[in-house]
């Protein structure tokens, strides 16, 4: 079969590799329908992300038809229409019931690694570096999922692809950020990022009931996506203080909610922003946090920053203190993406939302290795990118 496969940084290589079988009992292979390029492969892409191996196969988002079924699995069937959420629960172990998927404790096989710099390893997820599991992702013809009847979400017929393939990361992700920022009435949440994670916290937001969302980029098509839901939106190239614009806008008091949907990668022109391209360049940090610093600096006294861009490592000049003494609260994290893939496609069924919206660019598998490079070059333009499979 065809698939996108990592060949280094900044290299994507289309590969003709051997179909995925059955390897135990609770697999399911999938024909893919339609796949996605997420923000999250660009760490990968920009070589981020360690313990990737050349020809890992890429991709996490991911929806297709099911062809082949392990002799364990109890829901699925050939011919099911079925999502695939990014990461993997295997259903049982402590994590998984109480629905925190992406810490189950038995999907990832290679959880050394983790165990030594975090502590505790969390799940494995699709295409995503041997550190988190080595799983072959879905930018490809087939995929095998393993736990299949915990990582699966059934399509009914007759609703286009474009629709639900969120549903396997970027709209739940959005959404949890949204709910972690414990929404009320009234609220201002700002959200750092207008790429397609951010554009689903806006939305999201939005659905659990904020009064006002401001986005922050400066990509001006980007900000032209989430202005499209009335989201207000700031150029923060363009605005003169960062922190004193948002103050303005809150009456002085600052938002109350504030998301990172920025992630490792942060650009800036700030002067820790500065220090952190200087420090990565040589290797004293490995993550760009200049987004983070800004929101937990804009935020208000006992609001909450939500973090659901992907940190991998360590950062500097962290502003802890300014976190301590404004009494901050902090949730992030990978996304429990099962626990929210029911409830959310209900949402869509009953035309709440349909996050297709987000789409700028269908491409085919060959036009893969290409589209990386304008998804990473060219991101005013290019919002999302689907590959579409058979
Ligand atoms: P993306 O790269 O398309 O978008 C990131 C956006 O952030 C860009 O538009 C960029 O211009 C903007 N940005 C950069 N620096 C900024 C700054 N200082 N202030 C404001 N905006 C800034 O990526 P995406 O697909 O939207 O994903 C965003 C993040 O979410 C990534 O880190 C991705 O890995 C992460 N993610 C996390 C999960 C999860 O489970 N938590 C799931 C999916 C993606
Ligand atoms: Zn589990």
């Amino acid at each position: 079969m065809k698939a996108l496969t990592w060949q280094g940084k900044q290299k994507i290589g289309l590969m003709n590799v051997p179909d995925p079988r059955i390897l135990s009992g609770g697999d399911v292979i999938v024909k893919v329908t339609t796949a996605a390029i997420c923000g999250s492969d660009l760490h990968l892409y920009d070589g981020y992300i360690p313990t990737m191996q050349k020809g890992d196969i890429l991709g996490h988002e991911t929806m297709g038809e099911v062809v082949e079924v392990g002799p364990l699995v109890k829901k699925l069937k050939v011919g099911d229409r079925i999502v695939i959420p990014f990461d993997l629960g295997c259903g049982k172990c402590h994590h998984c019931k109480e629905e925190e998927y992406s810490a189950c404790d038995n999907s990832n096989p290679n959880p050394l690694i983790l165990d030594k710099l975090y502590g505790q390893s969390g799940a494995a997820a699709f295409g995503f570096s041997h550190m988190m599991g080595g799983y072959a992702g879905g930018q490809a013809e087939y995929i095998r999922v393993p736990f299949a009847d915990t990582n699966s979400l059934l399509i009914p017929k007759g609703i286009d692809d474009e629709k639900v393939l969120f549903l396997s990361d970027i709209f739940p992700t959005g959404f949890m950020a949204a709910e972690n920022c414990n929404i009320k009435r009234g609220d201002t949440v700002a959200v750092w990022g207008a790429g397609p994670v951010g554009q689903m916290c806006i939305r999201s937001a939005f659905l659990l009931g904020a009064e006002r969302v401001i986005a922050i980029d400066h990509y001006n098509e980007r900000l032209k996506m989430a202005a499209q839901c009335g989201a207000e939106t700031i150029n923060y190239e363009e605005a003169d203080g960062l922190i004193d614009e948002l103050k303005a806008r809150t009456g002085g008091r600052g938002p109350d909610a504030c998301i990172d949907a920025v992630g490792l990668e942060a650009h800036g022109h700030t002067v820790t922003a500065a220090l952190d391209r200087v420090e990565a360049a040589v290797g004293l940090v490995t993550d760009r946090c200049d987004a983070l610093r800004l929101a937990i600096m804009a935020c208000k006294k006992g609001g909450t920053v939500s973090v659901p861009g992907v940190y991998g490592g360590y950062v500097d000049h962290f502003p802890f203190g300014v976190a301590f003494g404004k009494g901050l609260n902090f949730k992030m994290g990978q996304t429990h993406t099962q626990k929210y893939m029911k409830p959310l496609l209900d949402l869509i069924l009953a035309d709440k939302i349909d996050p297709s919206f987000v789409i700028t660019h269908r491409i085919s598998i060959d036009e893969g290795p290409n589209a990386y490079k304008t998804f990473n070059d060219q991101k005013n333009e290019c919002i999302k990118v689907v590959l579409k499979m058979h």
